[in-house]
């Protein structure tokens, strides 16, 4: 069967490929293996289509049409797909010839797609809809948010900027505008969180779980750790990451001169008074110092990208009517990853770029596989690819700071970032455990989870008095917990294994490169464990484990401060 020059306009374009891939008959191993191809064939161009529907609609907000191509991508094409999917799942895995398939090559595979038929229910595929309505109502709810300051209407993230100002005064006036705005949208966040959890709540006893965490852990293909593996690390964080945090607020605080007077609008502007790194100015010269920087590191690293922007898939630059945020895109069938991204010049940028070039190093060393199931790893793996990438780059950011001061800010504010970042993902995991687990708690019963949770793993340097009402509902603006709920505690381990492997990079380049590309080119072939063992790391949560990460860490700290 030939699919490369279909066209989807609608799900009638695709329903009779699909349809004879499902009456097909399979006489043979070898036809079941070209069922297989043609059927992963078939979503490779589905998965470009929807692709490039969402990086149309986010490159161009403004467009109607691109718009109302990509809603029509998932309400007319995405619930027959779903259902239809599950169909080609169970004749893949009836036919005789699934066992022959080699437990080597297969074995994910496999396992993924009994997950998958375990996990599907007819009757939960509206709920699904009706979930993925609610979850765009948060879209909605947080994308109205604004406040005005100084005679400029600003979104929260733009006005997020605002707090890194060096006059303390206009970063607690905006600090309160920001906090004061969603305070308004408190009630209206809850009652959307009670809809979802009860919804969430009937897909997972749907299918047989008592809990849609543990429904969760499923779906999320969770086979290398446990439940109580998570609470492992929760336990890890609080234990090895909350003093070495506390620690940096003590010396933010003391470089501030606010001893005992810190609070979270201090936690954010640079601690020696200076104003922000400037790693760039055009979008050229971004691209041209990223290039010179990776060079420096992998020439393959450096002609992924001279790739992509050779073949116009970068948007790198900030302009109006784009949608906020960064990401990679697998095209696979194009066989070139898009960049998305919002630069104006400032450090994070250049994080941004460094990360989701991790993400694209990763696609090219996988897009050889036939299966997508193949190439399309779990974000423990995924992000152990880009966060790792943030980190090895950093030993050549001399390219955008050729001042040896600058370089060390550079990695002082990275290396904040990074470890501030354990216990905030460690906080935002366990409140879902503890809501999910308790689906018919109260309002203040959510409060009391929340609270307790986060005074555990974050700093008491940084006072709250007087500003409780904000802290309560922190959580409200973790848009995972209500849009990709769970899918969060990831990025921890991945964060956890990235040291890990700067680490190793540090001691010896050559061998830690050679292992991170060998890790990334088994794409989704092998199990996480394995792959973070071909990458010379351990995925592990224990305390001792991430001690002597977080211990490493802290010297390369203290080593960037003067
Ligand atoms: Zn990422």
């Amino acid at each position: 069967m030939n699919y490369q020059n279909i066209k989807i306009h609608s799900w009638h374009d695709i329903q009779p490929l699909f349809e004879e891939l499902l009456n097909r008959k399979i006489n043979s191993y070898s036809e079941y293996l070209n069922f297989i191809l043609e059927w992963n064939m078939l979503l490779t161009i589905i998965s470009e289509d929807s692709g490039w529907r969402y990086i149309n609609m986010t490159c161009h907000t403004q467009d109607e049409n691109f718009k109302q191509e990509y809603l029509d991508f998932v309400t007319q094409i995405q619930p027959h797909l779903q259902i239809m999917q599950d169909k080609i799942n169970r004749k893949t895995f009836e036919s005789s010839y699934f066992k022959s398939l080699s437990d080597n090559e297969y074995s994910l595979f496999k396992k993924n797609i009994q997950k998958d038929i375990e996990l599907f229910r007819d009757e939960n595929v509206p709920l699904f809809t009706k979930i993925q309505e609610l979850q765009q109502k948060y879209a909605e709810i947080s994308g109205a948010q604004t406040i005005v300051y100084e005679g400029k209407t600003l979104t929260l993230q733009q006005a997020s900027v605002y707090l890194k100002k060096l006059d303390r005064k206009q970063r607690k006036e905006v600090y309160y505008l920001i906090n004061e705005r969603r305070l308004q949208d408190e009630n209206t966040m809850n009652e959307l969180l009670n809809e979802l959890i009860q919804l969430r709540h009937r897909v997972a006893v749907n299918a047989g779980f008592s809990n849609f965490r543990d429904y969760m852990h499923k779906a999320l293909g969770r086979y290398d750790y446990t439940v109580d593996d998570c609470k492992k690390f929760h336990k890890s964080i609080e234990k090895s990451v909350v003093p070495v945090i506390e620690n940096i607020h003590q010396i933010r605080q003391n470089k501030l001169n606010l001893v005992n007077d810190y609070y979270p609008y201090d936690t954010q502007v640079d601690m020696y008074g200076l104003e922000p790194l400037k790693p760039f100015v055009t979008e050229e010269e971004f691209l041209q110092k990223s290039i010179q920087c990776f060079e420096q590191i992998d020439s393959f690293f450096a002609n992924c990208l001279k790739e992509m922007h050779a073949q116009k898939r970068l948007d790198l630059s900030s302009r109006v009517g784009k949608a906020p945020g960064g990401y990679q895109y697998p095209l696979y069938q194009s066989g070139v990853p898009f960049i998305f991204m919002n630069a104006v010049g400032l450090h994070r940028d250049l994080v941004t770029l460094m990360h989701e070039t991790g993400h694209a190093v990763h696609f090219f060393l996988n897009n050889h596989y036939p299966i997508l199931d193949f190439k399309s790893p779990p974000s423990e793996v995924a992000e152990l690819a880009s966060m790792s990438m943030e980190l090895i780059t950093m030993e050549h950011w001399e390219v955008f700071f050729p001042d040896k001061k600058d370089l060390m800010r550079a990695k002082q504010q990275q290396l904040e970032s990074v470890i501030d970042a354990l216990p905030w993902i460690a906080a935002i995991d366990k409140f879902q455990h503890l809501l999910y687990e308790n689906p018919n708690h109260s309002i203040d019963e959510r409060y009391e989870y929340w609270i307790s949770t986060i005074e555990k793993l974050s700093s008491k340097s940084i006072k709250y008095d007087g500003l409780e009402k904000f802290l309560k509902i922190k959580w409200q603006a973790q848009l995972h917990i209500y849009e990709v709920p769970f899918y969060y505690i990831e990025y921890g381990f991945a964060q956890l294994g990235a040291i890990a492997i700067w680490r190793n990079y540090k001691q010896n380049p050559k061998k830690a490169l050679e292992q991170y590309k060998a890790a990334l080119s088994l794409g989704n072939t092998k199990s996480i464990s394995e792959i973070y063992t071909t990458a010379g790391i351990q995925f592990d949560f224990s305390e001792n484990y991430i001690k002597s990460l977080i211990d490493f860490l802290w010297k390369e700290y203290e080593a960037c401060i003067w």
